[in-house]
């Protein structure tokens, strides 16, 4: 059977890279050993971040350091046996979250962002998926004076130069917008522009209907036995082998498989992380995505309930859940919210596909024809699938791709 591309990879950045691949008059296999979106694309907080411009770098501070080693908080987690595997990522990471590497960094990475939400606003509108988004932008709130003056003027400054839009709250703000919030907030942060997903999962089903109404078509199969061919490319899968000239690799934080055995090698980590929905107690609502911001965890009231989710945990992708974050953060969360019963059987746990320079992998293999590379979305893959997939395709279709991507050329890991 000979197909034009293989997409390897259904979360919500291979479908999106399919979508727009089919839309450009290829014939599309998008394969996945799952079900689609049954990975990190399924359990995210659900927020097209747009105003998510600066990626998240890591400590530089010394006193921060130490506080994170004691391994006892909400926002960060490490497995000790996993960290000699993870150096020579971590290494590189803190590296380039030096404030001014930081700094050019964001510069390259805001022209992405910037598109998040007209380009996901298109696949909505064709997949008639409007009644899962909410237009309404997310919320922070500050437990004190410091992290409250420290934000306002870092939002400040994004909104200067990036363009993003804000409302700085006061205490009663948030009273007012959130009557089942209880203590002393001493003032928080609406995020104007992004929207969220009241189903994450819903959404990418929504897209992947899309694509086969598109003609597409989807098979499970494993990209571990992606091959070269004479003429492209091949892939086992269910319905047999598939051939096609091009191969798209977007495995998330699974790409090595795909990657490595042809020679490839990507410094890349995995920041893991959970969630739980709950049902709220008596007649508690929750009316806005909020991040409690010193604690480092987001209670976000999708169609399935409040989904609670947590910061990173720095551990081999595949180990064992440990869901201690989770059990911190639901007890700070229900100290300050009704919080009733868990709703899950057991927590969720997907992995963010991080690159030390905290930009995605996106462009042609540097050392092989017809074969092309879409990972590495780290906190964003959601917010940014959907310009992943239109870059990608119109680059594959030969076009010249919407926005400069050069910054996230394979090559800046693979010369
Ligand atoms: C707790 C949490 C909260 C988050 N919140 C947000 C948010 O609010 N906004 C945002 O933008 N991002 C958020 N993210 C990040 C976002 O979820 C990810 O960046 C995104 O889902 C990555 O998408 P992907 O398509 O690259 O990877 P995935 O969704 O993981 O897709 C990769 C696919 O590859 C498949 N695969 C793996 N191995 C094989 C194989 N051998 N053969 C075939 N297929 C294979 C998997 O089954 C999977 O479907 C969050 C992440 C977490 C963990």
């Amino acid at each position: 059977m000979t197909k034009d591309v293989i997409v390897l990879g259904a979360g919500i950045v291979g479908v999106s890279t399919a979508i727009h691949l089919q839309r450009r008059g290829r014939q599309v296999t998008l394969v996945d050993r799952k079900a689609p979106g049954g990975e990190t694309s399924f359990g995210n907080a659900g927020l097209i971040q747009r105003e998510g411009v600066v990626p998240y770098g890591f400590p530089q501070q010394l006193g921060v350091l130490i506080r994170y080693a004691f391994n006892n908080r909400i926002d960060a987690h490490y497995h000790l046996r996993a960290l000699p595997g993870q150096l020579a990522f971590l290494a590189r990471y803190w590296w380039n979250s030096n404030t001014k590497r930081h700094e050019m960094i964001s510069r390259a990475y805001a022209p992405l962002i910037e598109h998040s939400i007209s380009e996901h606003n298109d696949l909505i509108e064709a997949s008639h998926s409007g009644h899962l988004i909410r237009k309404d932008g997310w919320m922070e709130i500050f437990r004190t004076d410091a992290k409250r003056d420290a934000e306002f003027a870092e939002a400040e400054r994004l909104q200067r130069e990036f363009g993003v839009s804000y409302d700085a709250l006061s205490g009663a703000d948030i009273a007012r917008m959130e009557p089942s919030i209880r203590g002393e907030f001493r003032g928080g942060l609406r995020w104007r522009d992004p929207w969220s997903v009241l189903d994450p999962h819903g959404l990418i089903t929504a897209y992947r209907l899309y694509f086969e109404r598109l003609g597409g078509r989807f098979t499970s199969g494993d990209a571990a036995t992606l091959e070269q061919t004479a003429s492209g490319w091949k892939v086992t899968t269910s319905d047999g082998a598939v051939e096609a000239q091009d191969a798209v690799v977007a495995l998330g934080p699974w790409a090595d498989l795909a990657t490595s055995k042809l020679g490839y090698s990507f410094p890349l980590g995995v920041k893991r992380g959970y969630h739980m929905h709950y049902a709220p107690e008596g007649d508690a609502m929750l009316n806005n995505w909020t991040l409690d911001a010193e604690r480092g965890y987001f209670l976000a009231p999708m169609n399935r309930g409040i989904r609670l989710t947590t910061g990173a945990e720095f551990a081999a992708r595949d180990a064992p859940k440990t869901p201690v974050q989770l059990d911190r953060a639901e007890k700070v969360a229900r100290a300050i919210f009704p919080l009733g019963r868990r709703l899950d059987p057991e927590p969720w746990m997907g992995a963010r596909p991080c690159t030390p320079d905290m930009m995605p992998i996106i462009g042609k293999a540097p050392r092989h024809d017809g074969l092309w590379f879409a990972f590495g979305h780290a906190h964003h893959g959601l917010t940014l699938g959907p310009v992943t997939g239109r870059v990608l395709a119109e680059l594959i279709t030969g076009d010249a791709p919407f926005i400069n991507i050069a910054a996230y050329s394979p090559n800046r890991f693979n010369p």
